[in-house]
């Protein structure tokens, strides 16, 4: 009896070959974790008891002390901020995101400041630039090094950022080893790095403190859902800050994760009081984690190849090139090298049904079909949409 929701709403559906974009919707969600979401919503339970739960699923998958569910992997940034400023302080939790009168510098070496960077800045923590680091300028050959760090370490600093990807991850035992000696937490962005899913576990084993991953991005889960894991006082208090405090102090039962006696009294409503996350995407989140950790990376890359493979014959003619996972890192995708990138992404946009392909790589000329979330009935359309447009807009491959 459901009618296309979309279709109502005079919204169209899009072929989706650029990834699980935020903007295009994130993740497409498997029907067991829709079945779970839609059971979860038909219940009450206790918010504090639920997340409790997922800290224990979290810490299983990532080897972390514990974990918490949120909006986000930029919610999650805003929360470890949040966390590492206020701790087990409920006068600064209630202050936040004005932070002015106590410490709440963040180091974040220059070459990492990405555009989620305004989520750590969103608690009230004041970002310090710091480091050359000509490797990740381009520049040179050094990285960020342990003096550029120590240097800076006042008693103001309450954590170091740290934005992780291929070319940064080399600094990070460096990184963690100074944090570490100082006292520092470390706070690693991994929104993005999955898969592979041992890098789950590989920030944690290489020394970070706290560390943030999209729900909807390559979990698989709700759109709207994140990780943030780590050690447990510093998640207990970035739950406190997120959780509905509207409670009496005298029936107040707090999660586990939270030791009271640490507390000086119950707090109010925190920072992350309006980025909650429901019990559905708490439960979608876990059950689309479970389903992350037990795939056949081999056998689920096989799969896409062969379907990268078939699209590419397609295409032939035209100048594609597949990259294996073994190559990207990730999934295996599809290069299509094209005169004008730019123009004929935005030419794709236009179609009938909308094609998106990444433009991660545009600037060298190149468009990526990443398969991540390209459901497989999408295939045959998305290759001749294709084809239709190098035709119509790239000379005749003969003429080159
Ligand atoms: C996508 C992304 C985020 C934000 O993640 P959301 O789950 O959409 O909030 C943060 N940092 C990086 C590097 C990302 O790629």
């Amino acid at each position: 009896m459901t009618s296309d929701p979309y279709e109502s709403l005079g919204v169209r559906r899009r072929i989706n070959a650029a990834g699980a974009l935020t903007r295009l919707g994130g993740a497409v969600m498997a029907p067991e974790v829709v079945a779970a979401m839609a059971a979860a919503s038909r219940a009450s339970v206790d918010i504090g008891e639920l997340q409790d739960a997922a800290s224990t699923r979290i810490a299983e998958a990532t080897g972390a002390e514990a974990g918490l569910v949120t909006t986000g992997a930029a919610a999650a940034l805003t929360l470890a901020a949040a966390a590492a400023i206020a701790r087990w302080d409920i006068a600064k939790m209630a202050a936040l995101p004005h932070a002015e009168s106590f410490p709440c510098d963040i180091l974040i070496p220059r070459t990492h400041r990405t555009g989620y960077a305004h989520a750590l800045s969103a608690a009230g923590a004041r970002l310090v630039d710091i480091g050359h680091n000509d490797r990740g300028t381009g520049a040179g050959v050094r990285g960020l090094e342990a003096w550029e760090i120590e240097t800076v370490l006042t008693p103001s600093v309450v954590a170091m950022a740290f934005s992780a990807n291929a070319a940064s991850l080399v600094d990070l035992p460096a990184v963690a080893a100074v944090c570490r000696a100082n006292g520092i937490p470390l706070i690693v962005d991994a929104a993005a790095q999955l898969p592979p899913k041992e890098n789950l576990r590989r920030f944690f084993a290489l020394g970070a403190d706290l560390v943030t991953f999209s729900g909807g991005k390559a979990l698989g889960g709700p759109q709207a859902s994140g990780i943030l894991a780590g050690r447990r006082d510093l998640v207990a208090s970035a739950l406190l800050q997120q959780l509905d405090m509207d409670v009496s102090p005298e029936t107040w039962v707090p999660p586990r994760l939270v030791d009271r006696a640490n507390l000086r009294g119950v707090p109010h409503h925190g920072i992350g009081r309006g980025f909650k996350a429901g019990k559905e995407e708490i439960v979608g989140l876990l059950t689309a984690l479970d389903r992350f950790v037990k795939a056949d990376d081999a056998v689920d890359n096989a799969v896409l190849e062969a379907r990268l493979k078939a699209i590419a014959s397609a295409l032939n003619g035209f100048k594609v090139t597949l990259m294996p996972a073994a190559q990207t890192g990730r999934v295996p995708v599809l290069e299509i090298a094209v005169a004008d990138a730019l123009a004929l992404s935005a030419h794709l946009q236009r179609g009938d049904p909308p094609v998106h392909l990444s433009e991660r790589h545009a600037a060298r000329g190149v468009l990526t079909l990443d398969p991540q979330v390209l459901l497989p009935e999408h295939d045959a359309p998305l290759a001749a949409a294709i084809r239709t447009a190098l035709q119509s807009s790239e000379p005749a491959p003969s003429s080159r």
